[in-house]
């Protein structure tokens, strides 16, 4: 196998949920630059507009909501139909709150479970047969520092961000006969709309992070996207039930 075609994802057809903003749309360009179709899903049209112009004609778009769970087989159905079989999901919609724990309510948790974790379950199943059918099928969830190690303020994020790994080893046991190979990336502290809002009138907490960082700096969303085109290319055939760190040396930082 030559260097390029390792990492080529021509042919291949993506959904990139979140995909018109922040991380997500740096994970669909890099796809797309790897030669992928994407679907930009997301709840707000107009930002996948944009999002899918800037990308160009390798980009399309869908409306959604990951929250309805119970839409997921609809939904799959809908894709097969307009892009042939999806063989990429990435599963990167995702809410924050940041909250003391003693102050944080069920609902608080549930909210934030709702979206990062059974969204991507319920999408993942519904999208089974045809990441099975598509061949090399790829599920990368977007993780999180929350889901390594303890941070305050956080806790629903990261109860759910936490459950994410064991989605991940679990339906990497499962699948690996299908040929599907499902992983994980958790980034550091990457400088997006929410990250930006988590440091929001907290300038101890940015100047933590940045110390711990061994890169000294926040990473770029094309610093995520592009280690979610590894996972999802030839290059990475044997790498599935991982989470891979793209944090700058955050989580072994002292
Ligand atoms: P953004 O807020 O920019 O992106 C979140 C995206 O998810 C939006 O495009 C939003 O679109 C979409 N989304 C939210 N809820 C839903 C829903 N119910 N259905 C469909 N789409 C939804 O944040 P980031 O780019 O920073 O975050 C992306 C992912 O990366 C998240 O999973 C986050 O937890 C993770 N992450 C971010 C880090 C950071 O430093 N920024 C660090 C570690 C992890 P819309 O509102 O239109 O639906």
């Amino acid at each position: 196998m030559t260097t390029p075609s390792a990492y080529s994802l021509a042919g291949r057809t993506a959904l990139i949920t979140g995909g018109g903003t922040g991380i997500g749309l740096a994970v669909a360009k890099c796809l797309a630059a790897s030669g992928a179709k994407v679907i930009l899903g997301g709840r707000r049209e107009e930002p996948l507009q944009t999002a899918a112009s800037e990308i160009g004609e390798l980009a399309s778009i869908q409306v959604m909501d990951v929250n309805d769970t119970a839409a997921a087989p609809v939904l799959a159905a809908t894709l097969r139909e307009k892009h042939g079989p999806i063989g990429i999901l990435v599963n990167n919609a995702g809410i924050n709150m940041k909250k003391p724990f003693t102050e944080t309510t069920e609902a608080d948790t549930l909210s934030v479970f709702q979206t990062n974790v059974m969204g991507g379950l319920a999408l993942a199943r519904a999208l089974h047969p045809q990441l099975k059918e598509a061949g090399q099928g790829s599920v990368v969830f977007i993780s999180s520092m929350a889901a390594v190690m303890g941070i305050p303020l956080v806790s629903a994020y990261s109860v759910a961000k936490s459950a994410i790994t064991g989605a991940v080893r679990a339906m990497a046991v499962e699948w690996g006969a299908d040929g599907i190979r499902v992983n994980a990336v958790a980034p550091g502290w990457i400088d997006t709309a929410m990250s930006r809002r988590a440091f929001e009138g907290d300038p101890a907490r940015k100047q933590k992070i940045l110390t711990r960082t061994a890169l000294g700096c926040l990473g770029d969303t094309e610093d995520v996207g592009w280690s979610v085109a590894y996972l999802c290319s030839p290059a990475a055939k044997f790498v599935t039930g991982t989470i891979i760190p793209v944090d700058g040396g955050a989580s072994m930082g002292f």
